[in-house]
């Protein structure tokens, strides 16, 4: 048996918004390795083994996935949204780098990421140039966070703020606020969208002024908008043209 190994995005949690190519992988796999909250989105089949693990150990997961497909099985690596955004895709390359000749059939299956699930919902907030920026300092120094924040907004990106606040740093997200309101003006919209496509979703917009550092935690994407940005209705988009 040849064994093969996916790396496959979930999307951001309605099963309408998984790709068919995924649902696909998902039915042909032997193993589904993953953060156990995306491990248990897969439904369970006879012939089918799940691995659910902790957060973190990313690392440890893609060594776990790419000897198991070494050794014949069909391998599926969910992560939420897409897998090459803040996710699995990238640690899989980086233990694959460590294993010098070892070329096994990887594919990266896309799915929908929640900035732009988000910016769905929203209406069109991403319309023109926009960044996305990982709050989390787990794998960078905060400094370069704060670095980049500033230097987005003086380049005036729409931005996504992916994991933005969470129990073991709550003081970061109140100064990331800060740096955008000193940057941007109290007058910028911002979005909270949490959990979307899912049934605790909510929304809010308003300007950066009212923003609050409890306004988001971990299943929140923060979407910030550029000078233009404006609603109309309650719809929020930021113009496709920049010029005066
Ligand atoms: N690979 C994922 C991102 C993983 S980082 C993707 O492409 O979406 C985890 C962060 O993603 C969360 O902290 C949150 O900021 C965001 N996120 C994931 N799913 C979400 C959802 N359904 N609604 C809002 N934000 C979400």
């Amino acid at each position: 048996m040849t064994g093969w190994l996916a790396v496959a995005g979930l999307g951001p949690g309605d099963a309408a918004l998984v790709t068919p190519e995924v649902e696909a992988a998902l039915a042909q796999a032997t193993d589904i390795v993953g953060y156990a909250p995306y491990v248990a989105r897969v439904p369970p089949r006879p012939g089918l083994t799940l691995h659910p693990s902790d957060n973190r150990v990313e690392l440890d997961r893609a060594a776990l996935a790419l000897d198991m497909a070494a050794r014949g099985a069909r391998v599926v690596i969910v992560s939420s949204g897409d897998p090459g955004v803040f996710a699995m895709a990238s640690a899989l390359f980086e233990t694959l780098k460590t294993r010098p000749g070892h070329d096994p059939d990887i594919r990266i299956l896309p799915g929908i990421t929640a900035m732009l699930a988000a910016a769905a919902r929203l209406g069109a907030p991403l319309g023109h140039d926009f960044c996305a920026i990982n709050l989390s300092d787990n794998l960078k120094p905060w400094d370069l966070v704060e670095r980049r924040l500033r230097l987005a907004a003086q380049a005036d990106f729409a931005m996504a703020l992916y994991n933005p606040r969470s129990r073991a740093r709550p003081q970061q997200f109140a100064r990331a606020l800060e740096i955008l309101r000193d940057e941007c003006g109290e007058k910028r919209l911002i979005c909270f969208a949490r959990a979307v496509t899912t049934p605790e979703e909510s929304l809010s917009t308003l300007p950066l002024s009212e923003a609050r550092p409890e306004m988001a935690d971990m299943r929140t994407v923060v979407i910030l908008g550029n000078s233009a940005t404006c609603r109309v209705g309650r719809w929020v988009y930021t113009p496709r043209s920049a010029l005066p």
